[in-house]
């Protein structure tokens, strides 16, 4: 019997060890970089290539111009420097002549670059005593002497393993034997060729040999093209699928979103809504009129007025005489959303069932793990009856407990903090009618939207593109050295002498909340007595008892303190608009992301706000990058671009690092453009049914590639 050409899942399911020179030891070092089978060896794919078409002849290596040599090694030095440096000198040799290559503080290179091997050397030529020479070039070790001559070839290097004992000429050798294998049968491609041709990319089999082996430049780039999309219309079909799947079998509640209780809660706003909240309101209201849940993702910068839009989505469910539901993802930011929303309620009325025509308070309540048992049993009695209009509080409201009356809108802020499983517990929890609440999640992190496109896929977004009027940019300060520091305290006196309030963050030690308690503390201490001596300075931390936080919190807000200490309790959700200053102490520990929320914290009135940076003396080169980039912008879109482009793709997704990656070529920084086409393909090819009948090695390809994957893989966590 002939077989057909090679799919991905029978190239899955042909372990490695098949292959010659890969025996129980090989197999084992290879499985600690995540390759088990065939489909991992030849997605392995090489770091970066040695352009060997471009290299120089050692003679005419000329000194002053940057240059790639291919030479081998011929002995290789090393010494100590005064001072304890440490010196690795190492001449190597082509046919045409000798060039010697320094290496400061690398001593590790003395074990790399052993004699006889063959080694590619980037780096600008340099004379010294006569001779020439590189200090500190980039290195590619291409061979070991016995391995095959690629001259005037492009040269693919591997990511290397010490620990495994992985050289990137092994992979070489290895991926080389299982392409000659796979030649009888050839690899299958499941695109249709209409597609492929629309798309104008190469076939799998091509694409596979070349970004491997590549004669040429533009070669390479072409594999990579076809090689990413595949990526990303993998990703993109599942999603699809998914989606549609989730669509034909679900049911919620249609509800009406005019009325006079909406009515009513907008005359009651202080303020006119910006546009981008009336038309992500617009979306909800669209969508929560239908039987099909709402799934939609509410992104917004910090301070675009998210909440207002929430309680929109909550209010809805409320005036058709449901239930609905804000879940934070910690204790704090429940209770600081309860907060906010009781502030925006205050005074707010609505239809009482059991008086017709009359009103009654709308009833909000906070499900707390650190309410008391009995306090606790009451609001569980008012969910259950659907006394409780809404109720807020933490992932505990999806505990087995906790029963509602008509639950019909959810909304869950910072969903990366949630995984997909939960979502669909939420969205299963509280339905003694079957029905599935419409759901509404909202990230103050602005992310990027290749990466929302593919993270989110699943979801309907709507964007808050625009802040209130009257806001006036936040000038950020990176701070360092001591003088600095010191003129940063006497501008934060000035700002509160004017009236206006600050916040002092500490810095984040650990994951334990008790140590970071500890070091607020101390930072507090050190404040009052010193650079903040005489002001009124309070504190809050994760560790202190709920009603001391709602205390200092309470006092803040009503303008009796003048500054607040905190740990990054304070991170979201907290808005006092007299608060213009914000102190981030070790600004350098923190990402991106969490810089700008917690810079969010002021410029929240129209008056000039401040924020300050302050870094250790001696912050890595990419913390330099961070505080840079914040420095710079405001922007949260922009900043998370930065963000993705200096931590790469690994962190986007959940924190799984070691298993298998979907995205091993793809950039969701730099393929844009892949992804927007990976998801218009998706929808061309998926069936309005959510089947790809039609394209049956697809459907094949997606089967296998999801039973490989773990169901939260998409999620942050
Ligand atoms: P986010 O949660 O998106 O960071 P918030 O919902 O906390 O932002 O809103 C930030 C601040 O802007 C709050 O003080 C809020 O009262 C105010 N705000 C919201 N919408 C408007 C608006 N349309 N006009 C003026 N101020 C607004
Ligand atoms: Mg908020």
């Amino acid at each position: 019997m002939t077989k057909g050409p090679l799919t991905l899942r029978e190239l899955d399911a042909i372990s490695v060890d098949r292959l010659n020179g890969v025996g129980p030891h090989r197999r084992k070092a290879l499985a600690e970089v995540g390759v088990e089978s065939v489909f991992d060896l030849l997605t392995y794919y090489p770091r970066r290539y040695v352009d060997r078409t471009a290299q120089a002849p050692i003679s005419e290596a000329a000194v002053g111009s940057e240059i790639t040599v291919v030479a081998e090694v011929h002995a290789v030095s090393s010494r100590r420097l005064r001072g304890g440096r440490r010196l690795v000198s190492v001449d190597v040799a082509d046919a045409t002549g000798v060039l010697s290559a320094v290496f400061f503080n690398q001593a590790w290179r003395e074990r790399q670059l052993t004699e006889g091997r063959t080694v590619a050397l980037f780096g600008k030529v340099e004379n010294y005593r006569g001779r020439k020479q590189m200090t500190n070039p980039v290195v590619d070790v291409l061979g070991d002497g016995s391995t095959s001559d690629r001259t005037g070839k492009i040269v693919a290097i591997y990511a290397q393993s010490e620990t495994a004992g992985i050289v990137t000429w092994d992979v070489a050798n290895w991926v080389a034997e299982a392409q000659r294998r796979c030649s009888a049968r050839g690899i299958a491609d499941p695109l249709p060729d209409w597609l492929r041709s629309q798309l104008d990319v190469i076939d799998r089999a091509t694409a596979l040999a070349d970004i491997h082996g590549p004669s040429s430049v533009s070669d390479q780039a072409a594999a990579r093209d076809r090689l990413v999309f595949d990526e990303l219309l993998r990703v993109q079909l599942v999603l699809r699928s998914q989606r549609l799947a989730r669509e034909a079998h679900e049911l919620g509640i249609a509800h009406d979103p005019v009325g006079a209780l909406i009515e009513g809660f907008h005359r009651l706003l202080p303020y006119e809504l910006t546009s981008a909240q009336r038309r992500a309101m617009a979306d909800i209201d669209a969508d929560v009129s239908t039987v099909r849940p709402m799934h939609r993702l509410l992104q917004g910068d910090v301070g675009s007025g998210k909440t207002l839009v929430a309680l929109h989505a909550l209010l809805v469910a409320v005036q058709n005489r449901h239930q609905g539901a804000l879940m934070a993802p910690t204790e704090v930011l429940a209770e600081q959303h309860f907060i906010a929303l009781r502030a925006l309620l205050d005074g707010f009325e609505v239809p009482d069932e059991e008086r017709l025509g009359g009103t009654r308070p709308l009833r909000l309540r906070l499900l707390s793990g650190s309410s008391s048992a009995a306090q606790r049993r009451e609001v569980l009695v008012e969910i259950a009856t659907g006394a409780a209009d809404i109720v807020v509080g933490t992932h505990a409201l999806l505990e087995e407990s906790v029963k509602f009356g008509s639950l019909s809108v959810v909304v869950v802020d910072e969903q990366h903090r949630f995984g997909v499983s939960q979502r669909a517990q939420l969205r299963e929890g509280g339905r003694d009618d079957r029905r599935i609440p419409h759901l509404l999640v909202m990230t103050a992190t602005p992310i990027p939207r290749t990466a929302a496109m593919t993270v989110y896929g699943d979801l309907d977004v709507s964007v808050l593109d625009e802040l209130p009027p009257g806001r006036t940019p936040i000038a950020t300060q990176w701070v360092r050295g001591p003088l600095a520091v010191e003129s940063m305290w006497s501008d934060v006196r000035n700002e509160v002498e004017s009236g206006r309030q600050a916040y002092v963050v500490c810095p984040l030690i650990t994951e334990s909340e008790s140590l970071d308690a500890r070091s607020a503390e101390r930072v507090h201490t050190e404040l009052v007595a010193g650079s903040l001596a005489g002001l009124r300075v309070g504190l809050l931390h994760g560790r202190m008892p709920p009603a001391d936080k709602e205390r200092a919190m309470a006092r803040f807000r009503a303008g009796e303190l003048d500054a607040l200490v905190a740990t990054t309790v304070i991170e979201v959700g907290i808005d006092v608009p007299n608060a213009t200053v914000m102190v981030v102490l070790s600004a350098d520990r923190f990402g991106i992301a969490q810089l700008h929320q917690l810079r969010g914290r002021v410029g929240r009135g129209s008056d000039a706000s401040s924020c300050y940076l302050v870094s250790d003396d001696d912050p890595t080169p990419t913390a330099v990058e961070r505080l840079t980039a914040l420095s710079d912008s405001n922007d949260g879109f922009e900043l998370a671009e930065r963000d993705l482009e200096l931590r790469g793709e690994g962190t986007l997704f959940d924190e799984r690092q070691s298993g298998r990656s979907d995205l091993k070529l793809a950039s969701l920084a730099r393929d844009l453009a892949w992804v927007q086409a990976a998801r218009d393909a998706a929808i061309d090819l998926i069936a309005a049914d959510g089947d790809l009948d039609a394209h049956p090695a697809l459907a094949d390809e997606i089967d296998w590639f999801a039973s490989r994957r773990d169901p939260d893989y998409l999620q942050r966590s």
